[in-house]
């Protein structure tokens, strides 16, 4: 039966990792990478991770089944981080998932249950949207999002899309830190898509993967936020793999946001239903180390601040890398006012190639870089790279 199996594709990104990890040259650099990196280069576990992970160790008395939505205490409190007070929070349905990913396909999972069949998403994205969507049956719509030779928001293509889409469609909105461009969305703009997804009758599914990694906690969901208060329904996908360095422990959610609490209680035994049927429960551990987080003022503060830390040495590393590349491609002077971990440079393939080969800098075909990637003290010697290309 085996036999009728295809060959699949090898993930570019990790393949990326094992051409990194045998190249012998020392000044190489690893801009590939899709998880958030210190000055010394290691991806490191908060402080207040390791806090909460020994004050669980000591006072955890049961390894028995949560229960197919997961963590309440810690979905109230993620929902809190997220959405502040701008819905009624019994208007809000949470389920904790195995990380971002989880929640964005129990997310689509829904959209297909509730017959929605076609979800509108701007390109470039991350490459793992469009497969989960059509995984579970979605038909995806896209646009162009974003030029890279401009480093420009393609705003006018985000508003005839969401004209051109029909009521009950779903649109995929990052809520900030767009992946892989960096591009950000003004206020006005966010505006201007709130209004629209609710005069067309859409469905949101805003996708929040690096809260506190481009302006700050409170900014990086003001958009959203603001999106909330106009729209009658939306979904909301959060991973804490980045914000909290959880990443292996797979912590995430999925919240429905709904006018109504028996609509947030049909949304929610749906959800959960849908989990059941899948990987029926999510695991405990990252969501129990947010939960002890989130609770504890004390814990709460030393968090926001060394992700306030990781947050200033990306802008730094930004506004360096911005200055001097913007000698050789004026658009880049975009990079240091973009957001989040990822820009995407105008280079061709063969540039790529030519960065990998002959300066031991690797990133994938596409030219997404992790600014993380990058210790303050490579800086120069990448641009001088970059720049003689
Ligand atoms: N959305 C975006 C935009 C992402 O970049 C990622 C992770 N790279 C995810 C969702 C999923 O994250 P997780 O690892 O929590 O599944």
């Amino acid at each position: 039966m085996f036999d009728a199996l295809a060959r699949q594709p090898d993930d570019p990104l990790l393949a990326l990792i094992g051409l990194f990890r045998k190249d012998e040259r020392p000044g190489k650099v690893d801009l590939g990478v899709g998880v958030y990196r210190d000055e010394t280069g290691r991806t490191p576990i908060f402080r207040a991770v390791k806090a909460a992970e020994q004050r669980l160790l000591e006072t955890q008395d049961t390894k028995a089944y949560v229960g197919p939505e997961g963590d309440l205490v810690f979905l109230d409190h993620l929902w809190r981080l997220v959405g502040g007070d701008t819905v009624e929070r019994n208007h809000v349905a949470g389920v904790q998932t195995p990380g971002g990913s989880g929640a964005l396909r129990l997310a689509a999972d829904l959209i297909y249950r509730m017959g929605g069949r076609k979800i509108w998403l701007g390109l470039p994205s991350w490459p793992n949207h469009a497969p989960v969507f059509k995984a579970a049956g979605l038909e995806i719509a896209t646009y162009d999002f974003f030029d890279i030779p401009s480093q420009s928001v393609l705003f006018d293509n985000v508003v005839s899309a969401l004209e051109g889409a029909a009521a009950g469609d779903a649109v995929l909105l990052h809520a900030s830190c767009h992946n892989p461009t960096g591009g950000v969305l003004t206020e006005p703009q966010w505006m201007e898509i709130a209004a629209l997804v609710a005069e067309r009758g859409l469905l949101p599914l805003v996708d929040l993967a690096y809260q506190g990694f481009g302006r700050g906690l409170e900014q990086d969901v003001s958009g959203l936020r603001h999106l909330l208060t106009v729209v009658p329904e939306a979904l909301v996908a959060v991973s804490c793999s980045k914000s909290f360095g959880l990443y292996r422990e797979r912590t995430g959610a999925i919240f429905g946001v709904t006018p109504s609490t028996s609509s947030a209680d049909t949304v929610r035994s749906n959800l959960a239903g849908l989990a059941r049927t899948s990987y029926s429960m999510p695991p405990d551990h990252g969501a129990a180390v947010v939960r002890t987080i989130l609770a504890d003022p004390e814990l709460a503060r030393d968090w926001a601040e060394e992700l306030e830390g990781m947050r200033l040495r990306m802008s730094g590393i930004r506004r360096a890398l911005a200055d001097g590349l913007r000698s050789r491609w004026q658009s880049l002077g975009a990079i240091s006012t973009q957001e989040g971990m990822f820009s995407m440079l105008p280079l061709t393939e063969a540039e790529v190639m030519r960065l990998r080969t002959e300066h031991g800098i690797y990133m994938p075909g596409s030219g997404r870089i992790n600014i993380a990637g990058l210790k303050t003290a490579e800086v120069a010697d990448v641009i001088q790279k970059f720049t003689s290309l």
